[in-house]
């Protein structure tokens, strides 16, 4: 996120870069990351990027932007110039608020959304109707079928909070899931919010702020 290649070697080139506190001239030179600094300063994130970002409603997870702000607003607009971009790793719907991950790993993204690992992400959705005791049966049987599609949902907890509110685990990510599971059931979603992904939860990060996950949060999930 520091330049392009020409910028990043003009910058080694006129001294400001350091490597294990020793001025390096040469571009050529290799250097573990986090041994690097610039102007005395440690690198950003030199191991890379994982974090957990409390996405407000009203923000897209796609970088186009076109249906308003996107999460990577939210972010050191730096990272957008890391190679490897760091990615959300699945996606919450616009109206959906709460925990996304964000990572430039991508073998770690990879094995986070894979249908095969199922990794658990919890939800807390507000019903317009109340919660009846045959739509908790139904999810957690596992044979609910969405409309147009073949294979049933995978067995979902539901946790009834109260009359309109239910904490819903699934283990899979279809598109729209738990609208389109409550849906299918004759409710509707009013408001959704993500708490946990596998072992790591929300708690109690700000709207719109984020933070460093240590890599044993998530790295063990799946
Ligand atoms: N299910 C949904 O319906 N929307 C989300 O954003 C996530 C899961």
């Amino acid at each position: 996120g520091y330049g392009s290649r020409p910028e990043a070697q003009r910058l080694i080139r006129s001294g400001r870069v350091e490597v294990a506190g020793e001025v390096v001239r040469d571009p050529a030179r290799h250097a573990v990351a986090a041994d690097v600094t610039l102007d005395g300063a440690a690198l950003d994130h030199p191991g890379g990027v994982l974090v957990a970002l409390h996405k407000p409603i009203g923000y897209v997870c796609s970088r186009a932007g076109e249906e308003g702000p996107t999460v990577y607003d939210l972010l050191p607009s730096a990272w957008e110039r890391r190679s490897p971009r760091p990615e959300a790793v699945g996606r919450l719907d616009r109206d959906t608020s709460g925990l996304l991950l964000l990572t430039d790993d991508h073998e770690l993204l990879h094995r986070l959304t894979s249908p095969r690992h199922h990794v658990p992400k919890t939800y807390r959705a507000g019903l317009a109707r109340p919660i009846t005791p045959e739509v908790v049966a139904t999810f957690a049987a596992g044979e609910l079928v969405l409309r147009g599609e073949d294979e049933p949902c995978r067995p979902v907890a539901v946790t009834v909070l109260d009359e309109l509110h239910a904490r819903v685990a699934l283990t899979e990510g279809r598109y729209h899931q738990v609208r389109r599971m409550f849906a299918a059931c004759g409710n509707h979603v009013e408001s959704l919010h993500r708490t946990a992904v596998g072992e790591c939860e929300l708690a109690d990060l700000a709207e719109g702020t984020w933070r460093d996950v240590p890599a044993d949060e998530v790295r063990s999930a799946g």
